[in-house]
This record gives structure tokens, C-alpha cells and sequence, in this order.
């Protein structure tokens, strides 16, 4: 399916029935697969036959469904996670252990700096983390010899800054080391990172590619561009035997079209287990399959609610990269000139209670943790996900006690304005 557009992608890629086959994907609710011989199973363990031997590892529903999210990112292969913090786990821990580096924009998902900077910095992993907007200069500076990888965010949440891929993915290959981008909030409608320099991709799904609050989940898509035999000292996992599979070199048997992702499936899935299950495979399926669609919508009414809250004299701030004026509104332009996501934050005048009095006063818009679904939600980070921190430390996260992360859904943009507007009429009284 690469020849075709992404709209066509989203709807048919990653499964082409046979004649006879089921139409849809198949939900292979299977925990384990027959063989005849022990030595067909043989093979299977020793990574020299293709195929299922248990679902711990690898399942064909989510393969197909991984298939066609490494069609929508333009990668050579990709694997499906339970979660997207399984996602980001794998797709650093798989070329970083114990003694190594890695640098990371500041401006990503609150799991993903804790994940980064307290229990991956516990496993004897490093993270220098730099702001996205930091000089050419202050990146190469991050760097040292033990540096593995670099991560960053399409569109950070809930910061909503524009990572300038290029910018990173320059400094990472300058280092000899792959740019791995969590593209979530744009998706591949809105934006490929792979075709600014990315070399992996992950996402976690449970936001707009589910797009309906019904799975959580993730995935990781390899490029295939990344040279990991250029750099065999770096990448020993990649570039010399694996004693657990019978000496297998990863890049020499997969290539480097596959290398990566079936060291994650024989290593990574096999020893943590965090696979998704078929039956989330399937749902996610069909949220993929309008997903061209639904970004369409939730990128109009982001916009329009953003420049309605723009005008609004109540509303101290805005933050949207498709508003003239927003700093990253050039980036925008640049990387996503399509839409961004249907993620909206702002300031309500009067402050932290104000944001909560707000917020209470909504109908249609509920408060949730969760972003990027089909209804509308939003959330007052200062006192739900960053609830420990201080107004200090709030400010320091790049999080105001004013903060409102508004999640616009697929209702109509009218309404959302008006729900929004009787909500500021009924806090700020
Ligand atoms: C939600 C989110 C994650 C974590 O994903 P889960 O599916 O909740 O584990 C990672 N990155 C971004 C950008 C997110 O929004």
C-alpha cells in the first residue's frame, strides 16, 4: 500500500485479505499456536522460521494492525505495546543499558520524564534533558560518548511546544545515534517525522489513534534508515550474537529494515511481556481506520476554540500552534501545516480557583485524565496529574496553576464555545 495516500492507508493498509478471507482484521484470541513437529517449533525459537508460537511474543491481529501504523509512518516494520509507556520503554531500553545515555527534550508527557528520570535513571540510565527550543550549540553540548539516543515530542503534551525534528535529528546522526520521536498528539495525518530525520517512531495509541477512551496501548515504528552497523562498538545488541537466540546478529538476519524491532519482540517482549492484546489490536484497528477523519475535525474545532478563547477578555492565555502570534506557530507551519490536534491549553483569569470554578461549570466538556478522544475532556493538571508540586515547581515543569488542558472532541465547535462560554459567565460571577 506505500504508493498510496494516507486517507487510503489508514482504512486499508497493514491487512489485504485473501479470497474467501474474513473482511476484516481477525481477532486471533489465541494465547498459543499448534505445530506438528518439535522441530518446526525449533526453528521458531531459534528466529529461523517465521510464525506464532505464543501471543506473549507476537500475535497476527496486532501485526497486522502494527503493519498498517508502519505504513502511515513510512517505517519498515513496527510492534504494538500495551501501553505507550511500554512503547517508550522499549524503544530507548532496546539500544540503552545500564552505563549509557541519552538526550531528551524537557517538554514531553509527565510518564515519560518520570519513566526517563527516576526509574530508567534507577536501571543505570542517564537522561540529559534540554529545551526543545536550546541552540544547535547547547544540543551538541548534551552529548558524550556513552549517548545512545536522542528523544522528543511532535507536539508536546501538555506543553504543546513544536519539537524542530530537524534540528534534533541533525545533532542526533552528527552523534551517531538514532532520533526517536513520540509523535502521539499529531499522528501520521498531521505529521511523518520520519521524513524530517526521525528514526524511530512510538505512540501511544490510547490517544487519538483508539481515538475513543476504549484501549490503551502503543507502538514503535522503525525506519530502517538508521546504520546501526556503522557504529558496532554503540549498538553491540544490534551488531554481535545474541546468546539467548542461538547467536543470531540481529542487523546481519533481519537487515536493517527489521533489525530493531524483532530484537524488541525476541528480547523485550519476551522477557517483560507488555504486548497488547488482540482484542485492544482490534478496537484500535477501527479507530485507525476513520483516524484521517476524525484529526480533520478535532484540528478544526482545536482551532476554532482556540482563537474563540483568544478574544475572550476572561482568558489570560493561550496556548495553540495554529494561532498567529503562538511561539510556535512557525514550527507549526512548518511540521504541521495540515492541523495539529484538537489540544487546546489556557489561562482563566483569576487564577488556579478560577480554572477549577471553570471547569465545574462545564456540560459538555467532563473532566478526565485523557486527552485526544472523541468527547470532549479536560483536565486542571495543577491539581490532578501535577497535584504534589507547589506553584514553584509548577512553573518550573512549564505548568501554570492557571492551566487549563482542554481536549476538543468531535462535537460540534459551537457548542464547545457556547458550554465554554456559560462556564466562564457561571465561575467568574
Ligand atoms: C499518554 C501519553 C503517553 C503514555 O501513553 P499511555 O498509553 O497512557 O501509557 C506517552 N506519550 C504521550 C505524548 C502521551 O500523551
Amino acid at each position: 500500500m506505500s504508493n498510496f495516500n494516507t486517507g487510503t492507508k489508514c482504512v486499508q493498509g497493514g491487512y489485504q485479505p485473501g479470497n474467501g478471507e474474513p473482511r476484516q482484521i481477525p481477532i486471533v484470541q489465541s494465547t498459543t499456536f499448534k505445530y506438528n513437529t518439535s522441530e518446526d517449533m525449533g526453528k521458531l525459537f531459534d528466529l529461523e522460521a517465521n510464525g506464532y508460537f505464543y501471543t506473549r511474543l507476537q500475535n497476527p491481529t496486532n501485526d497486522f494492525v502494527a503493519a498498517k501504523i508502519a505504513e502511515l509512518e513510512g517505517g519498515t516494520a513496527a510492534m504494538l505495546t500495551s501501553s505507550g509507556q511500554a512503547a517508550s520503554f522499549y524503544s530507548v531500553f532496546n539500544i540503552a543499558s545500564c552505563g549509557d545515555h541519552v538526550v531528551s527534550s524537557s517538554s514531553i508527557y509527565g510518564g515519560t520524564y518520570n519513566l526517563f528520570a527516576v526509574t530508567m535513571k534507577r536501571m543505570g540510565i542517564d537522561f540529559t534533558f534540554v529545551s526543545p527550543d536550546c541552540t544547535e550549540e547547547e544540543l551538541n553540548a548534551a552529548f558524550r560518548p556513552n549517548t545512545k539516543a536522542v528523544f522528543g515530542e511532535t507536539i508536546a503534551n501538555p506543553a504543546l511546544t513544536v519539537l524542530d525534528i530537524e534540528k534534533f535529528a541533525k545533532a542526533a546522526h552528527a552523534h551517531g545515534v538514532p532520533l526517536i520521536i513520540d509523535n502521539t498528539f499529531a499522528t501520521p495525518v498531521n505529521c511523518r517525522p520520519m521524513e524530517w530525520g526521525a528514526d524511530i517512531v512510538i505512540h501511544s495509541t490510547t490517544k487519538y489513534m483508539d481515538g475513543h477512551g476504549a484501549g490503551v496501548g502503543g507502538c514503535i515504528v522503525d525506519s530502517g534508515k538508521f546504520d546501526w552497523t556503522k557504529y558496532p562498538e554503540k549498538f553491540p545488541g544490534l551488531c554481535t550474537p545474541d546468546d539467548s537466540y542461538h547467536g543470531v546478529t540481529y542487523t546481519e538476519r533481519f537487515g536493517l529494515e527489521g533489525a530493531y524491532i524483532t530484537k524488541a519482540t525476541a528480547q523485550l517482549m519476551r522477557d517483560f511481556g507488555s504486548i497488547q492484546s488482540p482484542q485492544n489490536a482490534f478496537l484500535l484497528n477501527l479507530g485507525l481506520e476513520s483516524l484521517h477523519v476524525r484529526m480533520k475535525r478535532h484540528c478544526e474545532n482545536g482551532q476554532a476554540v482556540a482563537e474563540y478563547l483568544s478574544k475572550d477578555p476572561r482568558v489570560t492565555w493561550v496556548r495553540y500552534c495554529g494561532l498567529p502570534g503562538d511561539p510556535y506557530y512557525d514550527l507549526g507551519q512548518k511540521y504541521l501545516p495540515n492541523g495539529s490536534c484538537g489540544v487546546v491549553s489556557f489561562g482563566v483569569k483569576g487564577g488556579r480557583a478560577a480554572a477549577e470554578a471553570f471547569m465545574k461549570e462545564l456540560k459538555i466538556a467532563a473532566i478526565a485524565t485523557h486527552v485526544a478522544d472523541a468527547r470532549t475532556c479536560c483536565l486542571h493538571p495543577a491539581s490532578a496529574t501535577h497535584r504534589q508540586m507547589n506553584d514553584d515547581e509548577l512553573k518550573a515543569a512549564g505548568v501554570s496553576p492557571d492551566l487549563v488542558r482542554f481536549s476538543c472532541g468531535l462535537e460540534d465547535a459551537a457548542d464547545l464555545i457556547a458550554d465554554i462560554d456559560q462556564a466562564l459567565t457561571a465561575a467568574l460571577k
